[in-house]
């Protein structure tokens, strides 16, 4: 499968919610190309964030434009029309150049059994002792198993089928990036259900550069992993094993590469993904989502004033509305109400103790003694709050846009890329 447009071998997902953070953004990648790293901005932003900010995809992409232009950003970067599908494509069409198509829904439901039993056909090598280069111990599988498999992904791959199709009629074939996700989903792929649905998307002819499976453990939006972290190291090792073994046996497109969302604020395993992905010499994509958006309301606090006075007002709305705010998020956190400061006590908060509650650091050091993840994990999903300001909102980031642009910088580029890709 040949597609003219190629994701570079590193990039980072960033979501920019207002579109006020492109720059800063940019920069992270500027610092990282500085020290060697070329890696690539993907700016994402799904349909469920515009729904609830009220924007459009064009807003991202004039962000975005504008911000290469302005630092002179010579590499490729994107724009990703995050998690959507056939009902939900169509306003993206002009302005992304990279499609997550969001199949989990249809992952479970009923394949028709002529298809299931035509693949297990069309792939004895799936079938029985499979060898995957990179891995200690070969895997054994049956027809049974692989059936089962199937049975469970192939309507899920067959509707990603019809979406890629249809963007490539609207767009043309080569001119975008495709990727699959199946991250928001109950229960977790193995590597070798990876392997099989690489062989079925394989099968529809969709030329996907980056999947997102579902790992192990809890990716929680804005938080640091909860999971056996050793499990995680074998399994993401792995999936690093299938995809390469997928791109040689199905003919895959050579710069396919794991795409990890919800990757913001992983600490703990941004270990395991340096080491691993250095010794499989694999490539990455890492979604950020919201985490610059948190940093928007850091930069305010600490700005205090006025811009303080903001953020606090942002966040009792927030603990108003907190159940409205959680319940598209349900999945994805995990809020001990009793943990919620009350609005009237962060009312009293200086600077330091509203950003401290907010700033998520690694580790546990003395530095992060004031984090509160309930805090934080609320206002992760309080920009329908900000957004609800409109003009309020914007000014203020406007007026404090140093201080801001600060926080974004030093977030994306210290906590993430440079744990995950440069560390030694
Ligand atoms: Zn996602």
């Amino acid at each position: 499968m040949t597609t003219h447009l190629k994701i570079p071998k590193f990039s980072i997902g960033v979501g920019d919610r207002f579109a006020h953070q492109a720059k800063a953004q940019l920069q992270v990648c500027i610092l990282a190309n500085a020290k060697g790293l070329a890696i690539a901005p993907v700016w994402n932003k799904s349909n469920r964030e515009h729904t609830i900010i009220g924007s459009e995809p064009t807003a991202t992409r004039q962000a975005a434009d504008k911000a290469v232009k302005e630092l002179v950003w010579p590499l490729p970067y994107f724009l990703d029309a995050d998690h959507i599908n056939l009902k939900t494509v169509d306003r993206f069409l002009g302005a992304c150049d990279f499609y997550t198509i969001d199949v989990a829904d249809s992952i479970g439901k009923p394949a028709d059994e002529a298809l299931v039993q035509a693949f297990t056909h069309r792939h004895p090598e799936l079938i029985g002792t499979v060898n995957i280069p990179g891995l200690d111990a070969p895997l054994h599988t049956t027809a049974d198993f692989v059936a089962s498999v199937v049975r469970k992904y192939l309507a899920a791959v067959i509707e990603a089928g019809e979406i890629y199709r249809y963007i490539e009629q609207k767009k043309g074939a080569g001119t975008f990036i495709t990727e699959v996700s199946m991250d928001e989903t109950d229960s977790p792929q193995t590597p070798i259900e990876l392997l099989i649905i690489l062989a079925a998307i394989a099968d529809e002819k969709i030329p996907i550069q980056t999947i997102a499976p579902k790992f192990t453990g809890r990716f929680n939006k804005g938080v640091d992993y909860v999971g056996d972290l050793a499990q995680f190291r074998m399994e993401f090792e792995s999936d690093l094993a299938a995809i390469a073994y997928g791109i040689h046996e199905y003919g895959l497109p050579d710069t396919l590469k794991l795409s990890v969302h919800s990757g913001s604020d992983k600490y703990s395993i941004y270990k395991p993904m340096r080491e691993a992905l250095r010794k499989f010499n694999a490539g990455v994509h890492v979604k950020t989502a919201g985490t610059t958006w948190l940093e928007e309301v850091i930069g305010l606090a600490e700005a205090g004033g006025e811009a303080l006075a903001l953020a606090k007002e942002i966040y009792a709305q927030a603990y108003d509305h907190r159940d409205e705010l959680c319940a598209p998020y349900a999945t994805v956190i995990d809020i001990d109400q009793d943990g919620l400061p009350s609005p009237s006590t962060v009312d009293s908060w200086a600077s330091e103790q509203f950003t401290g509650a907010l700033r998520h650091l690694p580790g546990d050091g003395p530095e992060t003694a004031l984090y509160n993840p309930n805090f934080r994990q609320l206002l992760h999903v309080g920009f329908k709050i900000a957004a609800k300001m409109g003009n309020r909102y914007l000014h203020m980031l406007e007026a404090n846009e140093e201080i801001v642009a600060r926080n974004v910088t030093e977030n994306l580029y210290q906590r993430h890329i440079y744990p995950i890709f440069l560390q030694n």
